[in-house]
């Protein structure tokens, strides 16, 4: 096994990070989540009172946090600057925030030379939306979730329930899915899409076991 790259994109509420998980737990591999790594990126902005639309502020001040991933798929760790992230990079003004400063060049050529340092000589499965397709192009698995905007709009909604604004409906879940699903597919630099040489599983007919096991059955037909 040793060398494994399991790259798992697509969209948010496809299912990526719980089966991304899963997949590292059921394997002993490590666990990589890119999504929270240009999450962290975002909070340092806004943590600095730069405004995430400005591109070349944001750009040129790029290279200043530091930001460490930790990898084990039963507590994955986000820390900026010794700070744990994990938390606040979850909050609304982070997510509302994210499209935008993950559309930055000068932020995605660091984070993404940071993910390649990371995955190193692999034992590995890595989340994202451009793993397949420019992170790890050479990996032994490249897998691209989607399920139906219905069911990834309930997912988003049942994980923030707790956390959401009491009121937040499904259908304004799926209207802010939406607009983030837009801006990651339709940016310049390393679009959201489906990689060549990537499988396509639609989860939304599928109970997360059921994806699990899907990957393990691919992750075990090319090793
Ligand atoms: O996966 P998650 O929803 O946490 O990702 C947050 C955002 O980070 C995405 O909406 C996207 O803008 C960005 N992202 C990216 N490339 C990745 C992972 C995430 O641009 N590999």
């Amino acid at each position: 096994m040793t060398g494994l790259v399991v790259a798992m994109d697509g969209p948010s509420g496809s299912g990526k990070s719980s089966a991304s998980r899963g997949v590292a737990k059921a394997l002993g591999l490590r666990y990589l989540d890119t999504g929270a790594m240009y999450r962290a990126m975002t909070w340092w902005v806004l943590h600095h009172g730069i405004d995430p639309a400005d591109a070349a502020t944001v750009a040129a001040r790029a290279a200043e946090p530091g930001i460490s991933s930790g990898t084990d798929p039963d507590g994955p760790t986000i820390h900026v600057d010794g700070v744990d992230v994990a938390g606040p990079i979850r909050e609304a003004v982070v997510t509302a925030a994210v499209s935008a400063v993950a559309a930055v060049p000068e932020v995605r050529t660091r984070l993404v030379a940071l993910q390649r340092q990371i995955i190193g000589a692999g034992d590995i499965v890595v989340e994202g939306r451009d793993i397949g397709s420019v992170v790890a192009p050479d990996a032994t698995l490249k897998v691209y979730l989607t399920a139906s905007a219905e069911a990834r709009a309930r997912r988003r909604h049942a994980e923030l329930s707790g956390t959401t604004p009491t009121g937040t409906t499904v259908e304004a879940q799926r209207a802010a899915m939406a607009r983030r699903d837009e801006a990651d597919s339709t940016r310049k630099t390393d679009p959201l899409s489906m990689a060549a040489g990537a499988v396509e599983l639609d989860t939304t007919a599928l109970t997360l076991d059921e994806v699990i096991a899907e990957v393990l059955r691919l992750v075990k037909e090319r090793t």
